[in-house]
């Protein structure tokens, strides 16, 4: 709060230490702070205490949940090709050159850094 420019009395009632803690539960500070330093701007008075900020506005943030978009459904990694050489984990396929030295390589159908790679 103060590294935003906001310096507030923090003096309040034990119940409203609770209300508190329960936005940053669910709203999170991130959402507190964004929501003091708007109110700040447009307030005609100097604003002394966070309690003002709690009943004028905090009690009503949405959950911080409904504000961040749904993860990405299957990650970062392409599906798994399902080779019996391949390592389902580790993309990687153990190969075996023409002296018979086995090595592991990454497989070209589904490990991450071969995707959009000419095959
Ligand atoms: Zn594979």
């Amino acid at each position: 709060m103060t590294e935003a420019g906001i310096t507030v009395s923090w003096s309040m009632k034990p119940s409203d230490w609770l209300d508190i803690a329960a936005v940053i539960d669910r709203a999170g500070v991130t959402a507190m702070v964004r929501y003091a330093v708007d109110t700040k701007a447009t307030a005609r008075q100097p604003i002394r205490y966070a309690t003002f900020f709690l009943r004028g506005g905090w009690k009503g943030l949405p959950p911080a949940a409904a504000q961040v978009p749904p993860p990405r459904p299957g990650g970062t990694k392409p599906p798994y090709c399902g080779d019996p050489d391949c390592d389902e984990i580790s993309r990687t396929r153990e190969v075996e050159d023409d002296r018979g030295i086995r090595s592991l390589q990454r497989c070209p159908d589904c490990h991450p850094a071969s995707k959009g790679q000419a095959a």
